[in-house]
């Protein structure tokens, strides 16, 4: 069973019946099925896909907002967002798939030399709670569009997320087979990536899982994306506009109760404006509402499980015991729900966990630096490279950040956030290949060299 428990108040909401040995075999044959036709169809039929998907993305937003706050605990605002993007994704895809894997006329040996991006075959989602529709979203609309067909394994606590996205395919009128939802384990992941019918895996979620998945791939010579986790610097110069850097920094920290892989995780700031700057995050973290997801007063919902919020309080209380300064929140809140108080740390020392793990949560780490020298290696002093933001008006420091930050992507005087027009994704630990734009269209797709006499 795949239990989805609210993380507000701690009921269980639904047990899911996990799919079969026989279930699992049926999908992949399904799979399998639907893309030799499905390869076939016009883009035109793909993009009445999409925008029909869309459409009903749109209609049921509010419903579906309500069970992912319900699953995974986000704020309903920032739930009904998330379904706004799918959407506006599936459009964007709708719209530029064509012209993203047009055939390319090249110069060759033949009379006629072209490039033509083909699809592979039944490409496995396995995915995250943290966006549980954006995440799935940003995966199937290119995969679909390119002519692939996805099978998907949902984390193990959004399966009603899971299933509304199948039946929004499903509605949407796409051929049986060319998205399905696996109600699965992640110990079942390996023995569908061995399959020969599946062509390639893409996975969003923790380092371990994607290292696990990776060699599962790698073993089967199988193309994989992984988007993995991050500790993205947020860097304050002393030209940056503090006001803002602090209003958009603690966005950018707290959002989405503070589990997303790009929250701006570690504030490394100039000593000229550090204390000024510390002073107005912590006065904008002290004011935040912690409580139910569903009303629209509260700024900080519940952690997704239990688990989760057990881990960040061990992170931040070891890292305090080792030397830390605690400078606003740092408990658990007591009572039903998984919430934790909006907390901030400082001065933390180079062996604590919060300077060189992942913090999952609502916890800002801050760092105080003399020079933008110090302040990119110490940006770069991290095994993860996913996205970065640099506040500063000089623009020979805008160069210098977008230059020297070992990043997926760096955003100057702006907070990191994927939009469907740029591509995303990371390097060093926090994966590789990319979604989004067309360089995301083109990672599960056979990049074929044609020559004609
Ligand atoms: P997770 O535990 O790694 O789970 C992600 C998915 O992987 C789930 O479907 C999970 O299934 C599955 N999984 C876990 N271990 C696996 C294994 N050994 N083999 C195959 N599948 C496995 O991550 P999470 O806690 O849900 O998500 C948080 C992490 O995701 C953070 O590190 C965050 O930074 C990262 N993330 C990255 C991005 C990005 O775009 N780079 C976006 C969002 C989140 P079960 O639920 O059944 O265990």
């Amino acid at each position: 069973m795949a239990k989805s428990i609210n993380p507000a108040n701690g009921e269980t909401i639904a047990d899911y019946p996990e799919h079969s040995n026989a279930d699992i075999e049926q999908a992949l044959a399904s799979a399998d099925d639907a893309f030799r036709s499905w390869r076939r169809t016009r883009f035109a039929e793909r993009t009445a896909l999409l925008l029909r998907a869309a459409d009903l993305l749109d209609e049921r937003r509010d419903r579906l907002a309500e069970i992912a706050t319900r699953e995974m605990g986000k704020r309903l605002a920032e739930a009904r967002a998330e379904v706004e993007k799918c959407a506006a994704g599936c459009r964007f895809y709708a719209e530029n798939a064509e012209k993203f894997l047009a055939d390319e006329v090249r110069e060759g040996p033949a009379g006629r030399n072209f490039v033509a991006y083909r699809p592979l075959g039944p490409v496995l989602a396995v995915m995250p709670w943290n966006f549980p529709f954006w995440q799935v979203f940003r995966f199937a609309a290119p995969a679909i569009m390119a002519g692939n067909v996805g099978l998907l394994k949902h984390a193990s606590n959004v399966s009603h997320c899971a299933l509304e996205i199948e039946k929004i395919f499903t509605d949407a009128g796409a051929p049986h087979g060319v998205f399905q939802t696996l109600i699965i384990p992640s110990s079942k992941v390996e023995t569908i990536i061995d399959d020969a019918r599946v062509k390639a895996a893409t996975l969003t979620g923790s380092e371990p899982a994607g290292r696990a998945v990776a060699a599962q791939a790698g073993r089967q010579l199988k193309p994989v994306v992984l988007e993995l986790g991050g500790s993205d610097p947020f860097i304050v110069m002393p030209s940056a506009d503090l006001a803002k850097a602090a209003e958009v920094g603690v966005k950018a920290r707290m959002q989405n109760n503070g589990q997303s892989c790009i929250a701006a995780k570690r504030f490394i700031v100039h000593a000229d404006v550090y204390d000024d700057y510390l002073e107005r995050f912590r006065t904008r973290v002290d004011a935040m509402t912690v409580g139910d997801p569903m009303s629209d007063k509260t700024d900080m919902g519940p952690l997704a499980t239990s688990k989760i919020r057990d881990e960040l309080a061990e992170q931040i209380s070891k890292s305090v015991a080792m030397g830390a300064r605690l400078v606003s929140g740092g408990s658990v809140v007591e009572g039903k729900g998984n919430f934790y108080q909006p907390t901030i740390i400082a001065d933390i020392p180079a062996e604590a966990p919060a300077y060189r793990e992942e913090l999952f949560g609502p916890c800002a780490i801050f760092f105080k630096v003399d020079s933008i020298d110090a302040a990119i290696d110490l940006a770069n002093d991290s095994d993860f490279g996913l996205g970065s933001s640099a506040w500063t008006n000089e623009p020979a420091e805008q160069e210098r950040f977008a230059r020297e930050l070992e990043a997926g992507g760096t955003y100057i005087n702006r907070m990191t956030a994927s939009d469907q027009r740029l591509p995303f994704g990371g390097i060093k630990n926090s994966g590789f290949g990319r979604e989004l734009s067309h360089e995301g269209i083109r990672e599960f797709v056979n990049v074929k060299t044609v020559t004609i006499d």
